[in-house]
């Protein structure tokens, strides 16, 4: 099979086009044909060596396709599924095998660009919006980058929330974009400064909450767009990680709290999996939740997809088709 793979870290040029042996099941595993791999700001990470993997290795954390094979012990998967996936690596790529523990069943009407485009930033959208911090109607809230791939998702959940939306993005168009999913005031972050925006905005009340995967460049501006025993939701690092931060400082800004959530905390069993899974599927049929596939890359065009994501070039969602 065709593969991407990655022998030593480094730029996107490391991501290399390869002929790999198909692999096989193992028990409890399940093989899947991969028709859409998602694109994920966490595979440069892996690609440059800031979160360490083992070398060599594929990327890729999500993708959707059809069952091709099931190892021993697996129940409830057959040859012919349409599944779907987030947080196993190996998704750049022609197949991968995948522990049935984590696979879903992508329900009849929703095509596989969309289920693998919301398997990792939908599910992210999800949780930010309900747990991390549960939006309330009537709360004003601050997306960054509401061009992106979690952004325009998120500014959609949390319309549906009730939410007052305020999104920051650098371009025009990107703000378009932002707009057209919902957001009712859209901030050039690269024009304008957001804190005193979001300060106008609310008439200095401020916000119970800031999601903010921009990270370095927008978090102590962030920080300022929070009122009293405000939550600052730190979810990325797109424009590089955070320096280290005194706490002490939480508590002469106004009692703030900071968390840095991740996925993986936030589908600890099957059943939170399942059901974050679920509203985003019944979302998508009922039209309630529109996911843009941005860019569509040949799987030998990976690094050109890393150089747009990195680039700021993309809006929506990034794939690769195999
Ligand atoms: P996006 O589609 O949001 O792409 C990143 C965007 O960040 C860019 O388009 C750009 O938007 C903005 N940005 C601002 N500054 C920079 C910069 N210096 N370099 C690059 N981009 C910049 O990506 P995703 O939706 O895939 O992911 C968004 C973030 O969320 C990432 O940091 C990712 O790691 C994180 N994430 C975290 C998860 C978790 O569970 N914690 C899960 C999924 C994603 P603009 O041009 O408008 O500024």
């Amino acid at each position: 099979m065709q593969a991407i793979q990655i022998s030593k870290t480094g730029g996107p040029e490391v991501l290399e086009l390869v002929d790999l042996p198909r692999p096989e099941p193992k028990s409890g595993e399940v093989l899947v044909k991969i028709e859409a791999a998602g694109v994920n700001f966490i595979d440069t990470y892996l690609r440059e060596g800031r979160y360490p993997a083992p070398l060599p290795f594929i990327p890729g954390q999500e993708a959707a396709g059809i069952v091709a094979a099931v190892g021993e012990g697996v129940e409830g998967f057959h040859i012919g599924d349409r599944v779907a996936w987030a947080g196993t690596r190996g998704a750049y790529a022609q197949f991968a095998c995948v522990p049935a523990t984590g696979l879903l069943k992508v329900p009849e009407g929703i095509g596989a660009d969309d289920a693998a485009a919301v398997m990792l930033q939908g599910i992210t959208a999800h949780y930010l919006a309900y747990d991390t911090y549960a939006i309330k109607p009537g709360d004003t809230v601050l997306i960054h980058a509401g061009a992106g791939g979690v952004g325009l998702l998120l500014t959609q959940i949390a319309k549906m929330l009730g939410a007052r939306v305020i999104t920051t993005v650098s371009t025009e168009p990107k703000a378009e974009l932002s707009r057209g999913a919902g957001a009712d005031h859209v901030i050039l972050y690269t024009q304008q400064n957001f804190a005193d925006e979001v300060k106008r905005i609310t008439d200095g009340d401020l916000l119970p909450v800031v999601y903010d995967s921009v990270g370095q460049t927008t978090f102590e501006d962030s920080l300022k767009c929070l009122r009293p025993r405000g939550l600052m939701a730190l979810f990325g690092a797109s424009s590089g990680a955070v320096p280290p931060f005194d706490l002490i400082r939480l508590s002469t800004m106004g009692s703030l709290y900071v968390t840095r959530p991740t996925m993986k905390d936030y589908i600890l069993t099957r059943a939170e999996l399942e059901r974050r899974a679920a509203d985003l599927f019944n979302w998508i049929a009922r039209g309630k939740l529109n996911v843009r596939i941005g860019h569509r890359y040949p799987l030998a065009e990976a690094s050109q997809a890393h150089r747009d994501l990195e680039g700021r070039k993309t809006t929506g969602k990034v794939l690769l088709i195999p």
